[in-house]
């Protein structure tokens, strides 16, 4: 028996990195189908080869009302409900810099940076909300260290996960009480998570900035960078409603201890 028998999720982002861990670990965990919001066709074809009839793959845009609304329906017409939503499709910043923006540059990233980390979670949030009431399901948001803290991105990253803490309390709060609404924060971990167009970083890869996984393992009181899996069992959890049904606006951070950054010096014999 699984924590999620029978629950059908839909999870955006899904094709690579937490999200993909998340579709796995749901699956392992007894989720009767999985919808995923993906971005392009290959990846939905790559994904049909990995789990077959159990996704259904809608191919679009997060920042789409559009594509959100149809990837609501067709998850609920294949799997006949929906249980949770997890939203999780993200762009990173690169640690882009206030002082070297331009203002136009400054503009288009925040536009869209914001439009898929912030707007891309409310439209998956407003299409599932109906589905979710009936079922008295819930949501589950990526947000990040960057949520909490400094330096976990430029400006525009870190103010567009903090501002994901708002929306899950509100969220929680005016949907309550049919649907819970909490999220997981990673820290730094292994994942091709990319930067944005707008900086002409569309395909710079998070995990391939030299040196990346060992300055955060270095930095982190445990002592090591997560991958994508390390995270999965607190969305387990916030989905399960037999294990969490009194959480809501809660949000588990698995940060490797990001907040009491740095480890205290012992001598190698102590
Ligand atoms: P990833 O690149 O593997 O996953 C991000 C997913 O979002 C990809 O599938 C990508 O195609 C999708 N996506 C991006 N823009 C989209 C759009 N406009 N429409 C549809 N899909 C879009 O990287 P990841 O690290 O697994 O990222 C998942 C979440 O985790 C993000 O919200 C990210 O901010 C968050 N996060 C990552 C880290 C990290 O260190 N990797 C740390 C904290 C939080």
């Amino acid at each position: 028996m699984g924590w999620l028998n029978d629950n059908v999720a839909l999870v955006t982002g899904a094709n690579s990195g937490i999200g993909l861990a998340v579709v796995r670990r749901f699956l392992a965990e007894g989720a009767r189908g999985i919808g995923v919001l993906i971005r392009d066709a290959a990846q939905a074809d790559a994904m049909y080869k990995e789990f077959g009839e159990k996704i259904v793959a809608t191919v679009g845009d997060v920042r789409s009302p559009d594509a959100n609304a149809e990837a609501v329906e067709a998850t609920v017409r294949k799997f006949g409900g929906l249980d949770t939503l997890v939203g999780n499709a993200g762009v990173w910043d690169h640690f882009a810099s206030l002082r070297k923006f331009d203002g136009a540059t400054l503009k288009a990233t925040f536009e869209e940076v914001f439009a898929v980390n912030v707007l891309g979670y409310m439209l998956a949030a407003h299409a599932a909300a109906p589905a979710l009431r009936e079922s008295r399901g819930s949501m589950i948001f990526t947000l990040s260290n960057a949520s909490f803290y400094a330096g976990g991105g430029g400006p525009v990253y870190v103010a567009s996960k903090h501002a994901c803490v708002g929306m899950i309390k509100q969220l929680a709060y005016e949907l309550a009480p049919e649907v819970r609404v909490n999220g997981v924060a990673p820290g730094g971990t292994v994942t091709p998570l990319k930067g944005p167009q707008s900086l002409g970083r569309g395909n710079d890869r998070l995990s391939d900035i030299p040196g990346f996984a060992e300055t955060v393992a270095d930095a982190m009181p445990l002592g090591f960078i997560a991958q994508p899996e390390d995270h999965t069992g607190h969305y387990v959890l916030l989905a399960s409603r037999t294990n969490s049904r009194a959480t809501t606006a809660a949000i588990f951070q698995s940060d490797c201890g990001w907040e009491i950054r740095g480890r205290p010096t012992r001598k190698k014999s102590q």
